[in-house]
């Protein structure tokens, strides 16, 4: 079989293979230069609004709505727009091996491409249960979420769980943002983690203790400090009962599991320089091959702020990193280099009227501040200082243009004499930054 050449190709047509294609767009692309390689069937789209919009009882979000570049407030990318632009999306097609030296990639139908230079996007995949040799991991009725399709059965088990019970497992991102819409869908929930809190590698005590009595208030069942160890099925291999490592026994007929992810490697693991589970870049994002790229979740990049390297798993560094790659790729094809990628870590969440944002780094000793006694609507956040310097900030509800106070907070890493003035000034702080 004849080897197709590209110019350029990405592996992922999840969210960084979407805005990669925008920025080769914005710099000039030729019709026939660029293919993408997507497993999924739909064109990249915003990934977030699976765990939030997807799930609403009304007015859910569906495909076509969401797809790239809607979410940073860009042109929708349908189908057709690659077509347009010339791209090659090739939807449903998996990348199966990769020769780097021949520099060459073979599809699941068996093509074969050649690339100049190569992006990998191929993100993440959620850890299964299965992985912690948990016993009746493989019944029905158990549900994780990465993608589209999964999305679309964990909806169709609201809908057939109405008025029902669930068992969500994992008190991070996906647990928290599951647990609030499957409550809006009248299903009554039970939370199951072996963390002391939500979210201990964000949350202070304090912050979760917050977010766990708001839960709480909404009819949420909060277990912590324990985890399922086996799920027993009924006749037909569905779960019936979850079973708890405290010797607990729940009764769910719908299980929603999120416990974490880690980078699909694919067809790319061994190739390349890795470090900390995922595929080491430099600040432009080119791997230990000059001809490849990674970019999005699968990065192990420099950390210019904090001086280390780390592999982020958020959607705003899975936009900027795919920016910043092609940026790089079509400077060096002028001979040119980009500035190295200076990148201000950006966390947020949004469940029930809730809606939080995290800029920064939470290293440190952490002040709160805001919502006293008797001001239940109130605002209120969180200050990391160390060294003196405020290197992270949180704030829970606010406007756009606050939000932007606390990200210029975190990156101008502002001295403070005091943590008391931080505890009275709290929002009034980062105006003045
Ligand atoms: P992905 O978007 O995961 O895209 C990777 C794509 O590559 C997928 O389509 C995959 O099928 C494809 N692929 C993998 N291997 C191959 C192969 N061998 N051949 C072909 N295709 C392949 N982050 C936030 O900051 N805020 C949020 O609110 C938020 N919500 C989220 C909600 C959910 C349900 C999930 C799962 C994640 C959420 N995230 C959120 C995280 C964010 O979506 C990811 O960090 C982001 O999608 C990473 O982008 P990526 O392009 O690296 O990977
Ligand atoms: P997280 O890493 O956020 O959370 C996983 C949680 O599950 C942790 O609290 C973890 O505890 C706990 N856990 C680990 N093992 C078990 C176990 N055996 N039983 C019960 N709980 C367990 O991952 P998620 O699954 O929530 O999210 C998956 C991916 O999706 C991540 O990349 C995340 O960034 C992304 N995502 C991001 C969102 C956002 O940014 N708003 C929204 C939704 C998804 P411990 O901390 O002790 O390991």
């Amino acid at each position: 079989m004849a080897t197709i050449d590209r110019k350029y190709i990405v592996v992922g047509g999840g969210v960084a293979g979407g805005y990669a294609a925008r920025e080769f767009v914005k710099l000039g692309l030729q019709p026939g230069e660029l293919t993408i390689f997507s497993k999924e069937a739909a064109a990249p789209y915003e990934r977030p609004a699976l765990s939030k919009a997807y799930m609403f009882p009304e007015a859910a979000a569906r495909l076509p709505g969401f797809h790239v570049c809607v979410g940073s407030g860009g042109e929708r990318q349908l189908p057709d727009w690659y077509a347009e632009k010339g791209i090659e999306l090739k939807l449903e097609s998996e990348i199966v091996k990769a020769d780097l030296e021949n520099k060459t990639l073979t599809t699941d139908k068996g093509d074969v491409y050649s690339y100049g230079t190569l992006v990998i996007a191929t993100g993440s995949t959620f850890l299964n249960l299965a992985d912690f040799k948990t016993a009746g991991a493989d019944a029905k009725g158990i549900y994780y979420l990465r993608e589209v399709h999964e999305a679309d059965k964990l909806v169709d088990a609201i809908k057939a769980n109405k008025g029902g019970e669930a068992v969500v497992v994992g008190g991070g991102y996906i647990g928290l943002e599951l647990a609030a819409c499957l409550t809006i869908n009248k299903i009554k929930v039970t939370m199951v983690f072996p963390d002391p809190c939500f979210m201990p590698r964000l949350f202070t005590p304090e912050l979760a203790s917050f977010y766990e009595g708001y839960y709480e208030n909404k009819g949420v069942n909060i277990i912590k400090g324990t985890s399922v160890t086996a799920f027993e099925k009924d006749d037909n291999g569905h779960v019936s009962k979850v079973i708890l490592k405290d010797g607990r026994t729940l009764d769910s007929t719908l299980v929603v599991v999120g416990v974490g992810a880690k980078p699909l490697l694919g067809p790319f693991k061994g190739l390349l320089e890795e470090e900390k589970g995922g595929i080491k870049v430099d600040a432009s994002f080119k791997t230990s091959d000059p001809n490849v790229y990674a970019v999005g979740d699968i990065a192990t990049f420099p950390m210019k702020m904090y001086g280390d390297t780390r592999r982020v798993e958020h959607v705003d560094h899975a936009r900027k990193s795919a920016m910043q790659a092609v940026q790089a790729i079509k400077a060096a094809e002028k001979g040119e280099v980009v500035d190295e990628y200076d990148y201000l870590p950006f966390f947020y969440s949004r469940s029930f009227d809730l809606s939080w944002q995290f800029y920064g780094d939470n290293v440190g000793e952490t002040v709160h501040w805001g919502r006293e006694a008797g001001t239940p609507d109130s605002k209120f956040g969180a200050y990391w200082v160390k060294d003196n310097r405020v290197m992270g900030a949180f704030l829970e509800g606010g406007s756009p243009d606050e939000n932007k106070l606390i990200a210029k907070v975190a990156r101008e890493q502002p001295s403070v004499n005091s943590t008391q003035d931080l505890v009275s000034a709290g929002l009034g702080f980062a105006s003045k930054v």
